[in-house]
């Protein structure tokens, strides 16, 4: 079938970037988005506002696509899962349950064989005391967080004591990695032993948001080949269709170890716009929309800058950029603190 009308669930810098790369092969996009105020109305054909778990408004939603995807992994399974009855969702809902979940994340990746994080389950305050050899950990909840939020360092136990914890929601303790150096990796896969993957970037995060992304990242050629193969290896065991990220930590003592997947299209990859022949984005497109795989190219090492905040402002403000840079105004309605507000991307 001939995608005609790609649906994106998410209105945010994720959502904008995709329904842009849709524009390069005609196909119209419906963004649907439960901020009234969401970017990506700027940058998509149709709009639609509610909230993800009213079901009229998704029908409305679903009746005039062709196919589903996401920008963000927060959305209720059951949504999904009904969307998809009607019409095909990508990447499969049963993905997004299994990766939005802290725990069950993990578990899935222990599994493959590949390192996390040690990690335990916490359902109350008694189950954190024995734990002290998970000490200095970060205490996250299990689901709904994302750019640092809903994260508490913990360095000794009697810390948990003031912390506002509610534990009708489940926390996931996770050791404290000490960090040498984050990556992540990019691939998208077409279907079976079918994908591009990109090399891995090199990220720098301040205060639990990412700040700069780079290729080349500085690392051995082991790490190198070693967090392709496994961003292969979940791609292939989740039988992803679509752009996926696997975000990893690199420890003092050269040990990789998978942080988190976003089963989406990822910040750190927007670098792939001007650095390579085809983005992270086009080629999320390209799959979930069966269109051609093209082999994957790089044009130029690039580094990207997320703009947070006021940092914006300057670049609105006639700033000349040169000839390789290339800047990007997610065209937020209001500038807040800790918000990615925009990003600038230099070629080198
Ligand atoms: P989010 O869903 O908010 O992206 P992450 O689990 O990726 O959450 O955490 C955000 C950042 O916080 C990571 O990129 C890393 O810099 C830091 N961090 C999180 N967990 C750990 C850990 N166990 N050890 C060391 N640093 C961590
Ligand atoms: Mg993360």
């Amino acid at each position: 079938m001939s995608i005609k009308n790609l649906g994106i669930i998410g209105g945010g810098q994720l959502g904008s970037l995709l329904a842009d790369a849709a524009k390069k092969f005609n196909i119209q996009t419906t963004i649907y988005c439960d901020d009234i105020d969401a970017p990506a109305q700027n940058f998509c054909d149709n709009f639609i506002f509610g909230k993800y778990d009213d079901k009229h408004k998704i029908q409305e939603f679903t009746k005039v696509v062709d196919i589903i995807t996401y920008e963000f992994e927060n959305i209720p399974y059951e949504t999904l899962n009904n969307i998809n009855l009607s019409k095909p969702v990508l990447p499969k809902p049963s993905v997004n349950k299994l990766i939005q979940h802290r725990i069950s994340e993990k578990d899935f990746i222990n599994k493959l064989n590949i390192r996390t994080t040690r990690y335990a389950a916490i359902e109350s305050k008694s189950d954190i005391e024995p734990l002290g050899d998970f000490l200095p950990g970060i205490l996250k909840t299990t689901t709904l967080g994302y750019d640092g939020k809903g994260q508490y360092p913990i360095k000794k136990i009697e810390e948990i004591g003031s912390l506002n914890l509610d534990f009708s929601k489940g926390y996931i303790l996770e050791k404290l990695v000490k960090l040498k150096k984050e990556i992540s990796v990019i691939i998208t896969r077409f279907g079976n032993n079918s994908y591009e993957i990109y090399e891995p970037i090199e990220n720098t995060h301040e205060n639990q948001i990412l700040k700069h992304s780079i290729i080349p990242a500085e690392i051995s050629k082991k790490i190198f080949d070693e967090s392709k193969e496994w961003a292969i290896r979940i791609a292939e065991e989740l039988k992803y269709i679509g752009t996926l990220c696997v975000e990893f930590f690199i420890d003092k003592n050269e040990n990789l170890y998978v942080n988190e997947i976003a089963p989406r299209v990822h910040n750190s990859g927007h670098l792939t716009i001007n650095a390579f022949n085809i983005s992270q984005f086009e080629n999320h497109v390209r799959a979930v929309c069966g269109l051609e795989k093209i082999a994957l190219k790089k044009i130029s090492n690039a580094k990207m800058v997320n703009l947070i905040g006021n940092q914006i402002k300057p670049y609105r403000e006639n700033f000349k950029l040169n000839e390789n840079e290339f800047f990007f105004d997610y065209q937020k309605k209001e500038i807040k603190d800790k918000r990615k507000m925009g990003h600038i991307t230099t070629l080198i």
